[in-house]
């Protein structure tokens, strides 16, 4: 295949809303590098901080990036194009997504195996909302057979999910997932694989409960409203318990308090959602007399967790195709696609480059 010189991309130029259509050369994949052609992207909770320049933009852009202008979005999947000396991951014309958190292989997280919290965390060198982009050969994960590109890109969210679910059983027990965005919507449904017996879903858009809904919850809770009492409901609904596993994935610090208070004793909190705000618990009524068991999930355990969602996909023990509510095309209506984000009226949305 011919590779272009220049390429169109969607960059943040600079601090503020927004971001812009530029035309780039087209990067070279030097020693242990990938040049993949993108084929689809997914828009994370993250992308939509920097393309709102919010304060969590502001605070963590420079520190976790290597600051501005850089192109937009990390989730995507697309064909290797090029590949860099000593890379034998993978050859051109593979399709493949790939893992965004990149460790440095010599701190002590890394040492001891724990290399997707590495104390070092890298990204890529620049964002996947591109014509090409260029990628570490060790990050690439090759797509099984049945898993076209449009599912491809939305893997790196899933395996989050994935992730988060690993750490309990959750065999006939209730479980109630707080928070019903794509990582909620993917957990309802691998908590449905997994055996739940009754699932709790709560958010503020009926919208995002319907697809809850349909994605296996039993009972959704619309805790934007009044006459909603998200506590209650989820303990009438246990027999007065509360739920045995709860997923924390709103990041809301109001939410994330009621999800302490709806979990039972003995129960399992797993939470992904970062509160925007320093929360506050009673710690003796919802930890320690609870004898409550507390995971934080950060990111995806490289690499079980994407080994674990491609073999979920492939078998298709659990489908997240129906997740992806809504298509835009990359460079023309990226905008639009953004709009429709902020207004949390979707499940994944995916941006196409052709
Ligand atoms: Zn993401
Ligand atoms: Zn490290």
């Amino acid at each position: 295949m011919r590779i272009p010189e220049t390429m169109r991309a969607v960059v943040k130029a600079r601090e503020g809303r927004g971001a812009e259509l530029q035309t780039l050369p087209v990067p070279e994949a030097g020693p242990g590098e990938v040049l993949v052609r993108v084929r689809s992207c997914a828009i994370c909770g993250t992308d939509v901080h920097i393309y709102q320049w919010n304060s969590w933009a502001a605070a963590n852009v420079a520190k976790a990036y290597s600051g501005l202008p850089r192109i937009l979005g990390h989730e995507f999947s697309g064909e290797v194009v090029g590949v860099g000396e000593g890379v034998t991951r993978v050859k051109i014309g593979d399709r493949i997504a790939a893992e965004t958190h990149l460790p440095c292989g010599d701190c002590y997280l890394c040492r001891t195996g724990k290399g997707f919290n590495c104390q070092n965390i890298r990204r890529f060198k620049n964002g996947v909302y591109a014509e090409y982009v260029l990628i570490p050969g060790f990050s690439c994960e090759k797509l099984p057979d049945s898993v076209n590109y449009e599912i491809g890109s939305m893997l790196e969210p899933f395996s989050v999910a994935v992730h988060g679910v690993g750490k309990v059983g959750m065999v006939g027990d209730s479980v109630a997932v707080i928070g019903a965005g794509p990582i909620g919507l993917f957990t309802v449904k691998l908590a449905r694989a997994m055996g739940a017996a009754k699932i709790f879903a709560s958010d503020v858009s009926d919208y995002r409960l319907d697809l809850a809904k349909k994605a296996g919850a039993d009972v959704v809770l619309n805790a934007g409203r009044s006459d909603v009492d998200v506590v209650k409901a989820v303990r009438e609904g246990t027999g007065g318990l509360g739920a045995g596993v709860v997923f924390e994935i709103s990041g809301n610090v109001k939410a994330t308090k009621q999800a302490f208070e709806l979990l039972r004793k003995c129960g399992t909190m797993v939470m992904t959602g970062l509160p925007s705000e320093p929360l506050v618990l009673d710690a003796g009524t919802d930890i320690v007399w609870k004898a409550a068991t507390i995971y934080g999930i950060h990111g995806r355990e490289t690499f079980a967790s994407w080994e674990i969602s491609k073999s979920l996909l492939a078998s298709g023990v659990v489908e997240i195709e129906s997740l992806a509510t809504h298509r835009f095309n990359l460079f023309a209506e990226y905008e639009k696609a953004f709009e429709l984000a902020e207004k949390g009226l979707a499940g994944k949305i995916l941006l196409l480059p052709e």
